[in-house]
């Protein structure tokens, strides 16, 4: 860095805009005229001082002497002053090059040990790169070759249509704010794994209006496996990987007011295990986990994928039926009685262990409007199924209308 500075002191006397000829045509000019003054008057003077003819012609010979001396002086000058500057602007452009190199060297060794790759692309539909650094192969599984100019695949090739169409529109409109942009998304690698990147770049112009895009996009994979994990770990049961309690809440005030927003039913089921306390007692806690786990699948199962199955604590179960009406609901709830008291759960010892689940069931907006009500009814209905004698299916009974007096 230190060399800069003498260097562009030296730069500004390299800088005259004055034109070569121009100076060159002054520079004679100045000696011509000179040369001429001195030659007619120097004869002149001389002829005056020294009228003695051989002294006079000593005094012209030492004359042509100093004059030859004098244009040599200023001939040497002249010329060490040009190669003074030839080798400063030689030795300028030798040290530029060598720190152009070196920062190259810098530039190149830090992009190819980004965790991602660098790019520089057309702002096109394909991201037509026209540049990507040595990282690439390594996040991609292209070497930079097969994706420049798209020639074995395209960048945008390697997400699926919803996302380019998603980030196609967060970098048109950043862009056109003239920002940065930054997004999160999955690409597909040559050997068909997907990874998760973040990519953070801006739009640039050339001069000639070709529009490109420049920045980096990263592997975040590892940090979006963690947050997939933390986000496991947060909604759902460790045992049998349902829905928790707090999700299966959420869930159901999600679809609560949906069924609210379009007036459509929507159906609420509770389950408990008949006599499980028995199951632990007879095959042991473990053998318990295991008839718990493989009933949760069983539930599972059955239900549609719109439905979302919950564990509500120790050995109750929930479902919400989006779309389903009271006799809808009914025959779900009774399908899935009998496939849980078809089905005993084998266990790894060979035995197998027989159980039955009594259910209620609740149904938006007959038996309640709100969570608390709703879950109330189909908890209490629930319960009278355990009074009729277990493994039997009983609806809620509809909310009584308020009936203002007077
Ligand atoms: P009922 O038909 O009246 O429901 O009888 P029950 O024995 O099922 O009674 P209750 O529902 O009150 O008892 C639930 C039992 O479930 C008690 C507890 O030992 C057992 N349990 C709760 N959570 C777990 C669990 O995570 N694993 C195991 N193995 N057992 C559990
Ligand atoms: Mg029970
Ligand atoms: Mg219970």
């Amino acid at each position: 860095m230190q060399p800069d500075r003498p260097e562009g002191d030296r730069l500004t006397g390299l800088n005259d805009r004055q034109n070569p000829l121009r100076r060159a045509l002054t520079a004679t000019l100045v000696y011509l005229v000179a040369g001429l003054i001195w030659i007619t008057f120097s004869d002149r003077i001389v002829e005056v001082w020294f009228p003695d003819p051989r002294t006079l012609s000593t005094v012209q010979t030492w004359k042509g002497f100093a004059f030859v001396v004098f244009t040599g002086l200023v001939l040497f000058i002249a010329i060490l002053r040009l190669l003074s500057k030839d080798r400063l602007l030689l030795s300028l452009q030798v040290n530029q090059r060598r720190a152009l190199r070196q920062r190259e060297r810098q530039l190149t060794v830090l992009m190819d040990n980004l965790p991602g790759m660098a790019y520089r692309c057309l702002h096109d539909d394909q991201w037509t790169m026209v540049f990507v650094s040595g990282g690439c192969e390594r996040l991609t599984g292209y070497t930079p070759d097969e994706l420049i100019d798209n020639r074995l695949t395209s960048f945008a090739a390697l997400m699926d249509a919803d996302t380019t169409e998603r980030i196609a529109e967060e970098v048109d409109i950043a862009v056109r704010k003239g920002r940065s942009f930054s997004i999160e998304y999955a690409i597909t690698r040559k050997d068909g794994r997907q990874v998760w990147v973040w990519e953070r770049g801006c739009g640039v112009e050339q001069d000639d209006g070709t529009a490109f895009l420049e920045g980096v996009v990263l592997d975040i994979t590892d940090r979006k496996e963690l947050e997939n994990e933390l986000e496991e770990l947060a909604t759902r049961d460790p045992l049998t990987g349902l829905l928790n309690r707090r999700e299966f809440s959420r869930v159901l005030e999600e679809e609560l007011e949906r069924a609210r927003r379009y007036e459509r039913p929507m159906a609420l089921v509770w389950i408990d295990f008949d006599h499980f306390k028995e199951v632990n007692d007879s095959w042991g806690h473990a053998a318990g986990d295991a008839v718990l786990c493989a009933v949760s699948r069983t539930l599972e199962d059955s239900v549609r994928s719109v439905d979302a199955v919950g564990r509500f604590g120790g050995e109750e179960f929930v479902i919400v039926l989006p779309e389903m009406d009271i006799e809808g609901a009914r025959d779900m709830a009774e399908r899935l009685r009998q496939r849980v008291s078809r089905k005993p759960t084998l266990l790894e010892s060979g035995h197998s262990v027989p159980l039955t689940i009594s259910i209620g069931v609740a149904v938006f907006p007959v038996h309640g409007h709100n969570l608390d009500t709703l879950c109330g009814a189909a908890d209490k209905a629930m319960y009278q199924a355990k009074m009729q004698g277990r493994d039997c299916v009983v609806m809620a009974q509809p909310v009584q209308p308020v009936h203002n007096e007077g």
